[in-house]
């Protein structure tokens, strides 16, 4: 950690190496500098180790600074925007590193609205964080009750429930495999289940944050187990959440675990028919088979750089959004809140099967087909954003997209060249309709990368 403290997705960190009780005390400072004395300050975490040290260090410095902090213990890191939105406080601090490795851990800020903050605020708080320049308040001044707030889970539930018609879903007892990867998912959506009048089976349902059965990332790889366990037990319904459930990947009777932008499109298509939201916010990794899944009904596909909250904020610009989504599982429902929110689209896949009243291996099946591939490249950063133009100016008869990399969209696949935020990679995804194609868009691409692509 030199000058830079936030990454893609917050401040993330090897425990005790990068991310000690010393860096959280400081972030509290500076955050709590940030937000200024008396703002109230919702604090949560997800299982991690080391999640407890790193919160009591960061109440520390936000105390300091004359924050009001109210603390929620464990929870999902939607539930925690939820509550600071609903309960209109001025921002929160989640500690949670999402789906990395169970070493790391990390802190994520959120803002009034429950959105992380934006990039700009971010460079604000490194920039006390770096100088020393805190605004720690008299003695007289520092805030020493303890505000507990036990009652975050329960809210966000119930208001998750009022987003869909229990007793329609009620009525069709579902059978559902929820995978809680061992983390905080745990506590919200076996209860969204269970009041949805299912009958729930919960799998890495203990928490345990050496996540000894599986990763914290929901894959087709680390969750080939539920899988298998959704077709055996004739399962209607298998999710698979990530480390802090504001992802969920879902897996059909059928046992197929579904890719994320896979199952957007079935719950946008579903949505297109009941809201009258025009627009569909996606990142240019998501696949083309979105726009051909929805612009037949009106809907306009908007693409956007690879990142979750530059997908919020574009959202909240809109008037017309009916949802947006990643092809990792997240996705964001807007009428609940303006994030990505695990337990709100199991909700929401729930509620569309009860209502389509068909299997979701059916709904899969309608969804146009591809083939896929993807490719790592190692590649320095500037040698990759070369690789990008020269892939611009040999395609440029064709469709382009080109905030963020390349994507090429051909009559029949795409291809997305793009340089990694976080490693010196260039990533290529491609899909078409025939293996054929796949593999010709994957030769011209090579060709034109050239060097380290052969
Ligand atoms: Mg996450």
């Amino acid at each position: 950690m030199e000058n830079r403290l936030f990454g893609t997705d917050g401040v993330r960190g090897l425990i005790n190496r990068d991310l000690t009780p010393d860096v959280a005390l400081r972030l509290g400072l500076a955050i709590g500098t940030f937000f200024g004395e008396g703002s109230r300050i919702l604090v949560g975490r997800d299982v991690r180790r080391g999640g407890k040290m790193i919160v009591n260090a960061l109440i520390s410095g936000l105390l300091s600074t004359g924050i009001e902090v109210y603390n929620c213990g464990l929870l999902p890191t939607p539930t925690l925007q939820y509550n600071v939105m609903k309960g209109r406080f001025d921002g929160g601090v989640i500690v949670t590193a999402s789906h990395n490795p169970p070493q790391y851990n990390g802190i994520k800020v959120v803002g009034s609205k429950g959105i992380e903050i934006t990039r700009e605020d971010e460079r604000e708080i490194e920039k006390y964080y770096f100088a020393g320049k805190f605004d720690r308040v008299d003695w007289r001044r520092i805030p020493d009750r303890d505000y507990m707030y036990e009652k975050a889970a329960e809210i966000y539930v119930n208001d998750v429930l009022k987003q869909v018609d229990v007793e329609l879903i009620k009525s069709k007892k579902f059978k559902v495999i929820i995978d809680c990867a061992n983390s905080v998912g745990a506590l919200t959506t076996p209860i969204i289940a269970k009041k949805l009048g299912c009958r729930v089976l919960t799998i890495n349902g203990n928490l345990d944050p050496d996540f000894s059965w599986r990763e914290p990332e929901p894959t087709v790889n680390s969750l080939k187990d539920t899988a298998l366990i959704v077709r055996q037990l004739n399962a209607d319904l298998g999710v698979g959440h990530d480390g802090d459930a504001d992802r969920s990947i879902f897996i059909d009777d059928r046992g197929r675990v579904m890719w994320g932008d896979r199952s957007a499109a079935i719950i946008a298509k579903y949505l297109a028919r009941k809201l009258s939201g025009r627009k569909v916010f996606t990142a240019v990794s998501s696949s083309l088979l979105v726009e051909e899944v929805l612009n037949p009904l009106g809907i306009e596909v908007v693409w956007l750089k690879v990142g979750s909250v530059g997908i919020s904020y574009e959202m909240l610009k809109h008037d017309d959004t009916l949802c947006g989504f990643e092809e990792n599982g997240g996705f964001i429902y807007p009428r609940h809140q303006y994030v990505r929110d695990g337990g709100m689209t199991f909700a929401l896949m729930l509620q569309l099967l009860a209502e389509e009243n068909r299997k979701l291996s059916e709904l899969y099946d309608e969804l146009p087909k591809y083939y896929s591939e993807k490719i790592k490249i190692p590649m320095e950063r500037s040698k990759a954003l070369e690789a990008v133009e020269r892939i611009k100016e040999h395609f440029i008869n064709e469709r382009i997209i080109t905030i963020d990399g390349a994507k090429v969209i051909f009559s029949d696949g795409w291809v997305l060249v793009r340089p990694s935020g976080t490693e010196p990679v260039l990533r290529i995804m491609a899909e078409a309709k025939t293996k054929e194609k796949l593999n010709w868009i994957l030769k011209e691409v090579k060709q034109v990368i050239g060097g380290e692509a052969n």
